[in-house]
């Protein structure tokens, strides 16, 4: 996610304050970017771009997520996804605010419907790490984050729509909120028919894996309906030992695990990069879903790959890995019935 402006971001805190373990390794997230270059021993002005310490969009990555960064390396590719850089200031043409024009979705406050038989609940601003390339830093959160007694609205809604089968919990990171108010949203589509599945978008196993807590745990394996949990992984090395543990404890209580990564320049894209990512995700029990392409979105001009390029990258991965490793290289193109795919013209 998140704004540019740092009062929403305090409100976004409000999240953060309980007490279980994850709560305070949230807490304690590193904040600063010079703790961060002191963490993984670079110095700042080895940093490509340069750093920003203005933090119009601030820095936050957990400790954990840091820790598997390499030390040394200001080019590692988990330290380029969270460092703001002065790149980013940097106003290019053709990149918005709103590049995948998620306002013109908005079917009830915090309610998205977008695509046929699926709609997408902002459940809360909030994320454990703060992505640099986010297509919603700008998202306009404040104004769609329903306050706990207002699922009544995007509830209605569903329930009068029963083509819809499938409720996507996403945000920010959902699982920003505690597990009390993950059930208070579950909660109130109990009584929704037709509902089938609920997915969940989340960053959170990746970045911080003490979120996958028993408590979580029992409220998902609960629920009335098949679920489906879509980390956000872009690079092997995101998938430490403590990840993988996570991910196995969501496979065993019968969540299907897919991935979505995004296309990033000088983070993974490249064919070993790529390859790498789809052999750890699968070896830690994970399908790659989606590769996106860059939302072009103000600030993350630095991170895009030309469409050309991303083509014959996949061609290459396609040759390497069985089909069910290579991620769909799709596009997010507003006012389009899918996340469109991206391949060569025959
Ligand atoms: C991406 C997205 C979805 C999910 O699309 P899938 O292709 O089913 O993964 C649903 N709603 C919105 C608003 C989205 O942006
Ligand atoms: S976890 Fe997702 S929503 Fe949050 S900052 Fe990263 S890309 Fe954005």
């Amino acid at each position: 996610m998140i704004p540019f402006t740092a009062s929403p971001c305090q409100s976004d805190d409000d999240e953060f304050v309980e007490n279980s373990l994850w709560q305070r390794e949230l807490a304690r997230a590193i904040k600063d970017p010079l703790e961060l270059l002191a963490t993984v021993k670079v110095s700042a002005d080895k940093i490509p771009g340069g750093i920003d310490l203005q933090q119009t969009f601030p820095l936050r990555v957990p400790h954990n997520y840091a820790a598997r960064m390499q030390t040394g390396d200001p080019a590692d590719p988990l330290l380029l996804q969270v460092l703001p850089r002065q790149l980013e200031s940097a106003i290019q043409p053709g990149f918005l605010r709103d590049p995948v024009d998620d306002t013109a979705a908005i079917a009830r406050p915090g309610l998205l419907h977008k695509y046929h038989g699926r709609v997408l609940l902002i459940t809360t601003g909030a994320c454990p790490i703060h992505c640099r390339y986010c297509f919603r830093r700008h998202f306009p959160y404040a104004k769609n984050r329903p306050g706990d007694r207002q699922w009544a609205a995007a509830s209605e809604y569903i329930a009068t729509h029963p083509e819809i089968t499938e409720v996507i919990l996403s945000g920010g990171d959902p699982l920003s909120l505690n597990t009390k108010r993950l059930s208070d949203i579950s909660n109130a589509l109990h009584h929704i028919p037709h509902l089938r599945r609920l997915r969940i978008h989340t960053r959170m196993p990746i970045v911080l894996p003490e979120r996958i807590d028993n408590d979580f745990l029992r409220w998902l394996s609960g629920l009335p309906w098949q679920s489906v949990l879509i980390t956000h992984c872009n690079h092997a090395n995101e998938l430490g030992h403590d990840v993988q543990h996570a991910l196995n404890k969501l496979r065993h209580i019968g969540v299907t695990l897919l991935n979505q990564a995004v296309l990033l320049k000088d983070v993974n894209d490249s064919v070993n990069a790529q390859c790498a990512l789809s052999e750890s995700l699968f070896a830690s029990g994970v399908l790659p879903y989606y590769l996106h392409l860059l939302d072009r979105v103000q600030g993350a001009e630095h991170f895009d790959v030309s469409e050309t390029t991303a083509i014959s990258l996949m061609d290459e991965v396609r040759q390497q890995l069985p089909g069910f490793l290579v991620p769909q290289l799709v596009r997010e193109i507003a006012g389009e019935p899918y996340k469109t795919p991206i391949q060569h013209l025959t």
